[in-house]
């Protein structure tokens, strides 16, 4: 799963910009290919020790949006995406490429002072 190593990298980030303080809030954005239930499990696991140990994560979620010639004009789901930029669309079943997106981006870090 890729979601690990996106996290991993945004928990990295995060630890960064603390410098040694206790991080209570961590807050991102996410794609709408990106399941929020896997990015909290994910999160949950690698921070488990350390300065983020018990920090709450608060998500929002952004749409990766997908035009297809056969109509469809939506969001993209976890499912949806096969390959970096590349999609299956959840209308017909084509193959369509679509522009990469980041997606997690970091929002917010509420740290003890
Ligand atoms: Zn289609």
């Amino acid at each position: 799963m890729h979601e690990v190593g996106m996290v991993a990298a945004l928990v990295d980030a995060v630890v960064a910009s603390v410098g040694g303080r206790r991080v209570d809030l961590v807050r991102v954005r996410h794609a709408s290919t990106v399941p929020e239930d896997v990015l909290r499990q994910t999160f949950a696991m690698l921070t488990a020790e350390g300065p983020l140990a018990g920090a709450a994560l608060e998500t929002e979620v952004f749409p990766v949006r997908l035009a297809c010639p056969c109509g469809f004009d939506g969001a993209l789901g976890h499912d949806d995406v096969i390959g970096p930029g590349q999609a299956v669309c959840p209308s017909c079943g084509g193959l369509r490429a679509f522009p990469p997106t980041p997606e997690l981006e970091l929002v917010r870090v509420l740290a003890t002072t």
